[in-house]
């Protein structure tokens, strides 16, 4: 075994996945994890650890996996997240605890986030259980939403004994876990609905349809349902566009649309309704995660897509792993190019994307060289359909219903970062909701202190 280099992990073969929607990746089998596991040296000041937004003792299951304890490894795991086989899926570990590992030194860093997905789904299978509660201690705290945010919020207070309950908009929770991420990167019922039970198992209830600021206010929440403080985790849902002509035009959707059709709606399958424009030539315009997503199921729909990204592969603000998987399955990336103008056929619909070439000038403010248009580069990309992934705010529905809670000229929630405490005391918040589109573990990992914070306060009151 080659300890400089990761166990590689098994996936579905390009062509076949690309007419699919089921899971790319398979994960480890034990007798991989064992040996990826083996590559771990337990360092005693584990870099690994400051890299993880919700601290897990990294050294301490992966030290469990190495001897083949997996019952044991899911226990130190589980004391630390209740989404383990979400975060071992989707999370940027390249960014966080691998980015840190110390074997990425002189080689590639210990498959941290393979081995935390391997245990989670050991412990679904064998039916290990989590840690149990508190006895009940009779506070009792809302939570709005029903993403990572919210559900390790929830889960954290209710392992403290807390009476909780969230509310959510739609009528599935899960956020962006349930309509935004792909079936073939996180299956909902096998691995999404799986955590959210671990979650209501503590205790949690979780009441769908129920949209706070228009049901009920967070005032109200507080004023007459009797509870003591409200945690808000209600994300960034509020799509962005470009503002050129032709942006009304049929086959113009947002990728949160198109993907809630495909996701939550489940359009993709042939037993249900929902109605989804599929299209023949797609362009995605963006190069995040939402539109490697969104690019994706537009191919797995069976069209031909184009990625249009302003800048170069460098900048691409995706996943490495997600930009790897999407040309191996045939998307096309038109870089250095930006999109001016929408052209629509005789009834209304797209016939046409143009387009300009860009080149890098200095760096802007991000530090990212600015894209700066070449002159005379126009040209028409011969699309039907386009699909703009430019990011996302959150909705002011809450903040402009709530009396005394503080937003910046994002719209984004105004909370201290250590503990979620917002302007109005009682009211906490985090995740999208706070900093703009993010990551799943900094929402848990923002769920999880205000959690802290929440119980200081119902229990010092
Ligand atoms: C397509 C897509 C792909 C992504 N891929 C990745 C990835 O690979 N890795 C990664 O780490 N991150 C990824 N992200 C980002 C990540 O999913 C988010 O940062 C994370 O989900 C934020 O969690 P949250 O709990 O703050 O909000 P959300 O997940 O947005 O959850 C908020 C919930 O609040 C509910 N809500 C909103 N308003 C109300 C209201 N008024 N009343 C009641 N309920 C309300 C919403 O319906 C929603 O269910 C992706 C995002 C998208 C859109
Ligand atoms: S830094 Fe790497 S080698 Fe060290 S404990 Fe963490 S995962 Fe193991």
């Amino acid at each position: 075994m080659d300890m400089f280099k990761k166990v590689p992990v098994r996936e579905q073969d390009p062509k076949v996945r690309a007419t699919n929607f089921e899971e790319v990746c398979y994960g480890y089998n034990k007798e991989e994890a064992v040996q990826e596991a083996q590559r771990c040296i337990g360092c005693k000041n584990a870099k690994c650890i400051e890299g993880c937004p919700v601290s897990i003792d990294i050294p301490g299951f992966i030290g469990k996996v190495k001897t083949g304890e997996i019952e044991e490894a899911y226990k130190i795991l589980s004391q630390y997240t209740s989404l383990p086989a979400t975060c071992g899926r989707v999370c940027p570990q390249e960014n966080q605890c691998e980015g840190r590992c110390v074997r990425g030194i002189k080689g590639e860093a210990v498959s941290i986030g393979k081995l935390e997905r391997f245990v989670a789904d050991a412990a679904a299978e064998n039916n290990y259980s989590q840690q149990a509660p508190a006895p009940s201690n009779g506070h009792k705290i809302a939570i709005v939403g029903s993403g990572p945010a919210g559900l390790a919020c929830a889960g954290e207070l209710a392992r403290m004994g807390c009476d909780v309950t969230i509310f959510e908009a739609l009528h599935e929770p899960g956020g962006v876990l349930r309509y935004g991420i792909p079936e073939f990167r996180l299956p909902k019922q096998r691995i999404v609905a799986r955590e959210i039970n671990n979650v209501t198992d503590l205790g949690v209830k979780i009441e769908t349809n129920v949209v706070i600021g228009k049901a009920v206010t967070v005032d109200q929440l507080i004023d007459e349902e009797g509870f003591e403080a409200v945690f808000i985790g209600s994300g960034a849902g509020l799509p962005k566009f470009m503002g050129i002509d032709g942006e009304n035009a049929n086959g113009v959707f947002s990728a949160n649309e198109y993907l809630t059709r495909n996701n939550l709606m489940s359009a993709y399958r042939d037993e249900y309704d929902t109605p989804i424009h599929g299209g023949k030539k797609v362009a995605v315009v963006g190069g995040g995660n939402v539109a490697m997503d969104a690019a994706r199921t537009a191919l797995r729909l069976g069209a031909e897509v184009h990625i249009v990204y302003r800048r170069s592969e460098a900048e691409l603000p995706a996943r490495v792993e997600e930009v790897h998987h999407a040309k191996e399955e045939g998307i096309i990336f038109d870089l250095l190019t930006n999109p001016v103008k929408i052209y629509e056929d005789e009834n209304g619909w797209v016939s046409g994307l143009e387009c300009v070439r860009m080149e890098l000038g200095e760096p802007d403010e991000s530090g990212r060289r600015r894209p700066q248009e070449i002159p005379g580069s126009n040209f028409v990309l011969d699309v039907d359909t386009v699909i703009m992934s430019l990011g996302t705010s959150p909705n002011p529905l809450i903040s402009s219903t709530t009396k005394g809670l503080e937003v910046n000229k994002w719209k984004c929630i105004v909370a201290d970062e250590e503990n979620g405490k917002t302007t109005k005391e009682g009211v906490y918040a985090g995740g999208d909701a706070v900093t703009g589109a993010a990551t799943v573990i900094l929402a848990m990992g923002a769920g999880k202190h205000a959690a802290h914070a929440i119980y200081d306060y119902v229990t010092n009151k």
